[in-house]
């Protein structure tokens, strides 16, 4: 993805109140790789159960709010993550809701959906399986990976964004 500040990332959040936007943790982007991600994705290091996805939607940035579900899912259960497609064992996925947009949100209606715990999916997808007969070409998966999960994520932003309760 192209880079962004904190500032654009602040005026990027779609579903967000003044008072969350107040207190939101931005991490430190210096050491940030943006060639290698689709999404910047975090969680708030001092409001722990807020997460964090923001991605470029052609020329827009667009920002969402994300929070966890309060209790873990149930013990040692997997689950995948809707926007990687990677299974993993609870509690490194999470159930999460987004809050809508408009007047949906401010009315409580909201999103759920299954995500990587750390919102680190764009990491994850960049870890090569082992050239082999079965996987000749390693990358190709990932660039498979790459355009599968940035269209997932538009579809998702595009459920957050709609005002439709
Ligand atoms: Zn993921």
């Amino acid at each position: 993805m192209r880079a962004v500040t904190e500032d654009m990332i602040r005026a990027s959040m779609i579903n967000m109140s003044a008072d969350e936007l107040e207190v939101m943790t931005v991490p430190g982007l210096h050491e940030t790789v943006w060639d290698e991600r689709e999404f910047l994705g975090w969680r708030d290091a001092h409001h722990k159960t807020r997460g964090y996805l923001v991605f470029w939607a052609g020329e827009e940035l667009w920002g969402l709010m994300v929070r966890a579900a309060a209790s873990p899912m149930p013990g040692g259960r997997s689950a995948m993550c809707v926007l990687c497609h990677t299974h993993q064992p609870a509690p490194q996925v999470s159930l999460f809701t987004a809050p809508k947009t408009g007047e949906a949100g401010a009315r409580g209606a909201s999103v759920g959906t299954y995500l990587c715990a750390d919102l680190a999916c764009s990491l994850l997808i960049r870890v090569l399986p082992v050239a082999s007969a079965e996987i000749p070409e390693p990358e190709a998966i990932v660039t498979h990976k790459t355009r599968g999960m940035k269209d997932r994520l538009w579809n998702f932003s595009k459920s957050v964004r709609s005002d439709a309760a």
